[in-house]
């Protein structure tokens, strides 16, 4: 397909590589995907660990390419933020979920990821704000992600960001857990409400004894500092019943459901059971 950023801006020049090519093909091809409303917000539940019942769903977005079909985010989260496309892409992806939440049961929760180039736009409080104001839905019920690399850089700016969504209700949670480099007094300093353990450690968990003593050292920490603990990518209830037993509150994967449109969406009946 012919991009459109090549036909505006883009000079060709026949020694530019095909991988260069391919790359602005593709940024010109997200960007008039921004444009046309090709992006779609998939949903994923995560359950209280205790109870079994359905807390809420994390917003995942997909890119409905017309020619390359459903594409994944970790082909174009990436690109995303190096063009600075990851700002229009993340406020299209928190008004769509405000809007979907807005209309389930009230005890549900959304999850939405928010990347470290969108922290440092000046008016990322007012966008929230605007998102929650026009969909109705109450911040209580919006959960934002956010990756250690916030904490590292800008931190001190970063903190006040976060103290002020904290200050009209909106929690936080540390997404991927244990892949990043800070350090645990880092995590001390944040005002996270949750903690989401990467699945790496999942994965590695019936297999890996040290698995466990790391997850159950995070239950520790986390309990002291008033944080709940999620476990991300959760496939067996082997898997499930091990992460019980070492305390964690929360429970997200595919033994759950995996990232599903909003209407293939049971929100109907009894929500609390797992499939
Ligand atoms: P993430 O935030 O860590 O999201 C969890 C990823 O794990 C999702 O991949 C989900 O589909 C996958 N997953 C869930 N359960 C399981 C499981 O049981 N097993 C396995 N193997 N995988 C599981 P997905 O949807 O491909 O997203 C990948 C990453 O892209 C996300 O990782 C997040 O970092 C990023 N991303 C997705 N949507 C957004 C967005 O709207 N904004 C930003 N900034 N990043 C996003
Ligand atoms: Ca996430
Ligand atoms: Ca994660
Ligand atoms: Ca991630």
């Amino acid at each position: 397909s012919k991009s459109a950023g090549r036909n505006c801006f883009t000079i060709y020049d026949e020694a530019m590589s095909a991988e260069l090519e391919a790359r602005n093909t593709l940024e010109g091809d997200l960007r008039d995907a921004i444009a046309r409303c090709q992006l779609e917000v998939h949903y994923q539940p995560f359950m209280d660990a205790g109870t079994g019942a359905r807390r809420g769903f994390e917003a995942l977005v997909r890119w409905r390419h017309p020619v390359r079909g459903l594409i994944p985010p970790d082909q174009f989260i990436a690109l995303a933020e190096e063009t600075g496309l990851i700002v229009p892409l993340g406020e299209f992806v928190l008004r769509r979920a405000c809007a979907d939440a807005a209309s389930w049961p009230s005890d549900l929760m959304v999850a939405v990821n928010l990347s470290p180039i969108q922290f440092k736009e000046a008016d990322l409080f007012d966008v929230i704000c605007a998102a929650l104001h026009d969909s109705g839905l109450s911040p209580q019920r919006l959960e934002i992600e956010i990756t250690e690399s916030v904490l590292l850089e800008r931190g001190a700016e970063n903190h006040a960001f976060m103290e002020r969504l904290k200050g009209i209700g909106i929690e936080l949670a540390l997404d991927d857990f244990g892949t990043g480099y800070s350090s645990l007094s880092y995590l001390t300093a944040f005002p996270f409400d949750k903690i989401k353990i990467d699945k790496s450690f999942i994965r590695s968990l019936t297999h890996q004894p040290r698995s466990s003593a790391i997850i159950s050292s995070i239950v520790t920490l986390a309990r002291g500092l008033d944080m709940a603990v999620t476990a991300e990518g959760v496939e067996t209830s082997e898997e499930f019943e091990r992460l019980k037993a070492l305390g964690v509150n929360f429970a997200q994967g595919y033994l759950f459901g995996r990232p599903r449109p909003i209407a293939e969406i049971e929100l109907d009946g009894p929500s609390s059971r797992s499939q």
